[in-house]
């Protein structure tokens, strides 16, 4: 039954805006507008409200889903830090993982991602000394490439006239990066695999080996990270709990258990939601940051995507990879069983990113092309406040949803013998994976279970389990359709896929489509 996620105010009938979806997209876009003075509806499927910023708990442990660390928000004026703070009335705080964010792991070699520019161009000239000019020449082109995305984000608030008579001279530099993978660009710089293998180990961050991802997502995401990781003080669930009060002082609310069904547009005019147990809605304006894929297939009306030829549109993007995750959860503080904040990457010491992906999608029995160890308690100084004398630490891989296809329709939770033991078998290489890096949490594990790509389309309403939306291709970085404006009026988008995975893409897409809806230069107002 759809519920108030926090107040029990009266539930209205009309609003200024509805949301589809409180990712992280919807709850920035839903503050900023709130601070304009608008009451805002939001509408989560799930039974708790943050789309992957959620958290769940079960048997006395709690894990965050889809945040283990996040760049930029230690230095107080970069736009990630001003936004969130804008946004949660500087309510949410954050940890800094200290000196070593990331570590890659290639067969018994391991390279550290240090904080800072130099730090990180110094670590990796200390690994590969004959690399030195690539390195620094690498870092360069991060930059270069960084500093187009001030056209790329303008682009998105053109009106389409202007974006077809002028978007390709306005993105050219943009494009110089955007076109090429990440691998064509690196390979450009240096002929050494191992190089090349080390400074792409975050390429599970964007979900695409470096074959090809586009250099400007490569770009983005590597940046990001260049002054550390953080996790949010208190864990993930932190970011809708600070934003839920700006929200609720203007009169707006959150219900969760909230399926959308279908948005009612009248004259090609959204004017409200048809929720999947009848109730109608209305508003002003309407908001998807539900992803667009499920937008454009199961949420606008068939006469509408049909009108606008809205599937032609999707022909030019698919999803991205789907992943397995094991929470697990252990006896013990992290200090006591020595857990580190670092991430840790771990990769077969053989062959290259794309060729152990490409073998492991035919063949699930490869080895893991990656594997990904977060610890999440160690990370957060709060946690043994909440869980004294216990840890969590995430593992995650990629997985194509195809393997987990045949039990599409069935339940959650009750899905039958035959899943259950392809999970334990999943699970328990994962387990091995951890053993060998800390053999010493052998017989600490006391509890553990794993997502797969049912569980992410279950609990998020991603079609195919996608970790993150749209792939970041070079070909995506050329649609202008992925942007806050659609065709259908007042309607729009948010969330990732209208600039790029990330807590931090996802953010920047409330500043978008909160400027779309109002008019007004919201980013200037923030950054004041
Ligand atoms: C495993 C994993 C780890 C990650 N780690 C990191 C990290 O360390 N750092 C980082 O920066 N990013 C990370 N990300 C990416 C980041 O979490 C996402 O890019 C971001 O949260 C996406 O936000 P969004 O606004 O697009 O919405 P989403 O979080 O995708 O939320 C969409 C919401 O819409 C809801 N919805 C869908 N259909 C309907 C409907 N019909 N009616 C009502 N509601 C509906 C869904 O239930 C969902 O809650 C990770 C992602 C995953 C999956």
């Amino acid at each position: 039954m759809i519920q108030s996620y926090k107040k029990k105010p009266k539930i209205l009938e009309v609003y200024d805006t509805i949301f589809i979806g409180s990712g992280m997209g919807s709850l920035a876009t839903a503050a900023i507008l709130a601070k304009e003075g608008k009451k805002v509806l939001i509408l989560e499927k799930h039974y708790t409200a943050g789309g992957f910023t959620h958290i769940f708990k079960r048997k006395g442990f709690e894990w965050d889903v889809g945040i283990h660390y996040v760049g930029e928000v230690q230095r107080p004026k970069s736009i990630i830090k001003q936004l969130f703070d804008y946004i949660t009335d500087e309510k949410l705080q954050w940890a800094d993982m200290g000196e070593v964010y990331d570590k890659i792991i290639i067969g018994d070699r391991s390279y550290d991602f240090v904080k800072g520019v130099q730090n990180f161009k110094d670590k990796m000239t200390s690994y590969f000394p004959e690399e030195e000019k690539a390195i620094y020449e690498y870092v360069d082109l991060v930059f270069k490439a960084n500093k187009t995305s001030k056209s790329f984000y303008l682009n998105k608030s053109l009106p389409d006239f202007v974006n077809k008579l002028f978007g390709s001279i306005l993105n050219k530099s943009f494009y110089t990066f955007s076109d090429k993978t990440t691998y064509e660009v690196l390979k450009s710089i240096t002929s050494n695999e191992e190089l090349i293998k080390v400074l792409t180990g975050q390429y599970g961050d964007y979900g695409l080996p470096p074959k090809e991802s586009s250099f400007f997502m490569h770009a983005t995401l590597v940046k990001h990270y260049f002054s550390g990781g953080s996790f949010p003080i208190g864990g993930s669930g932190q970011i809708v709990e600070t934003i839920t009060p700006i929200i609720e002082k203007s009169g707006g609310i959150i219900l969760i258990n909230a399926d959308v069904k279908t948005v009612l547009v009248e004259n090609n005019k959204a004017i409200g939601v048809k929720m999947i147990d009848g109730k109608t809605f209305y508003a002003d304006s309407i908001i998807s940051g539900a992803g667009l894929i499920t937008t454009y297939n199961h949420i606008l009306p068939t006469k509408s995507v049909q009108k606008h030829n809205l599937t032609k549109n999707l022909q030019q993007v698919r999803p991205s990879v789907a992943h397995v995750s094991l929470y697990i959860g252990l006896e013990g503080t992290p200090r006591e069983l020595q857990l580190p904040k670092t991430n840790y990457w771990i990769y077969p010491d053989k062959l290259d990113h794309d060729t152990l992906v490409s073998n492991y999608v035919k063949d699930i029995n490869e080895p893991f092309p990656v594997v990904y160890i977060s610890f999440p308690s160690a990370k957060d100084p709060d946690w043994t406040n909440r869980y004294p004398d216990k840890s969590t630490i995430d593992i995650i891989t990629l997985l194509p949803y195809e393997i987990f296809e045949p039990w599409e329709g069935s339940k959650w939770m009750k899905r039958g013998e035959e899943y259950d033991a392809l999970k334990e078998s999943i699970a328990t290489r994962l387990l091995e994976e951890l053993y060998k890096q800390f053999p010493h949490l052998k017989g600490k594990v006391s509890y553990y279970e794993l997502s797969s790509p049912l569980t992410t389309k279950h609990f998020v309403n991603y079609e195919k389990g996608e970790i993150y939306g749209l792939d970041h291709t070079p070909k995506r970085f050329r649609q202008h359709f992925l942007k806050p404006k659609t065709p259908i009026k007042n309607f729009y988008l948010t969330g990732q896929d209208i600039v790029t995975a990330g807590i931090g893409g996802a953010l920047f897409s409330g500043v978008l489509t909160s400027a779309a809806i109002t008019g007004k230069n919201v980013l200037h107002k923030i950054m004041k």
